[in-house]
């Protein structure tokens, strides 16, 4: 399950009131200042805070991409890491180092929501945040996160099957949660957030899945609930933007981490909504980088 820091100041609003409440308790602080959310994907925190891979110090990058955060003109309703929190098996002393990295954020009345990638481990987190394990037993056989905000619902899944390796899964229990939830959520706008990207398949192939390997059953919610405006993804560590039938917004955010292919940026997304649009900003760790500053302006209707 995704799971969520709240600033300790903020976590008595949680007993009486509901996340919405929460939220708009928040916007008044920013007065008239638009509401924004910061997004990061695949950190790859290693024990290691100097470890390096593919010319990333994975410690160094989350690092700046926080501070980053911290020095915009107003602080995030809140920040996401989309999964792969974790270098590569979700060690108990990955998330040891991970913590101190994020707790800026907390620091500053800033809530941490974060999903679980195929390179997480539900178990090892939990025990180096027991606070969020505190408030996810609050909610019985909760599978997924709902976050509601002034424009939108965002709705945070969990596609970890198997850990360090590299297929997704929903599973049927969980497409079951989401479709029931948002149909309860009424019409305002869905925002779906999980690790792994969709991966159509043509009937009776046999290559190896590194994205959802119920992808099929996951489009078919897609496209039966017009309520869903946009999937947002990590995983692939390459930055992109794609359409599904529908007119539902595929957005592959950037690594924190390294990339793959070294032509690719990495860093954050700064994302702003309102009643019928996202709009996207690209914030490149190089700011040398030919997309940095890159910005998407996504409608819907
Ligand atoms: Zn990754």
């Amino acid at each position: 399950m995704p799971v969520s820091l709240y600033p300790k100041s903020r976590r008595s609003f949680l007993k009486t009131g509901s996340l919405a409440t929460l939220s708009s308790a928040f916007a008044l602080q920013a007065q008239d200042a638009a509401p924004w959310y910061a997004l990061m994907s695949d950190t790859h925190i290693d024990a290691d805070p100097m470890k390096e891979a593919r010319g990333a110090v994975m410690g160094d990058n989350l690092r700046a991409v926080v501070d980053e955060i911290l020095k915009e003109p107003t602080k995030p309703e809140f920040a996401l890491i989309n999964g792969d929190c974790a270098y590569l098996k979700g060690l108990k002393e990955d998330y040891a180092t991970l913590r101190p990295l994020v707790q800026p954020l907390l620091d500053a009345g800033v809530p941490v929501h974060l999903t679980m990638g195929n390179h997480d481990d539900r178990g090892p987190f939990f025990e180096l945040f027991p606070e969020a394990n505190a408030d996810a037993e609050t909610v019985k056989d909760r599978h997924i996160t709902v976050i509601e905000s002034k424009d939108a619902n965002w709705i945070l899944i969990d596609t970890l099957q198997i850990v360090n390796n590299v297929t997704g899964e929903i599973g049927q229990e969980q497409r079951e949660w989401i479709s029931a939830t948002i149909d309860d959520l009424g019409d305002k706008p869905v925002i779906l957030v999980g690790h792994h990207y969709l991966q159509p398949m043509p009937e009776g192939a046999t290559e190896r899945i590194s994205g959802l390997a119920d992808t099929a059953e996951f489009m078919g919610i897609l496209e039966s609930k017009p309520q869903i405006k946009a999937y947002i993804y990590g995983h692939s560590h390459s930055y992109g933007f794609k359409e599904v039938s529908g007119g539902i917004h595929l957005i592959n955010q950037p690594p924190v981490a390294y990339v793959f292919n070294q032509s690719r940026p990495n860093g954050w997304l700064r994302a702003e909504l309102s009643g019928d649009s996202l709009s996207l900003k690209l914030n490149t760790l190089d700011k040398a980088h030919e997309l940095s500053g890159d910005t998407k302006m996504l409608s819907w209707r």
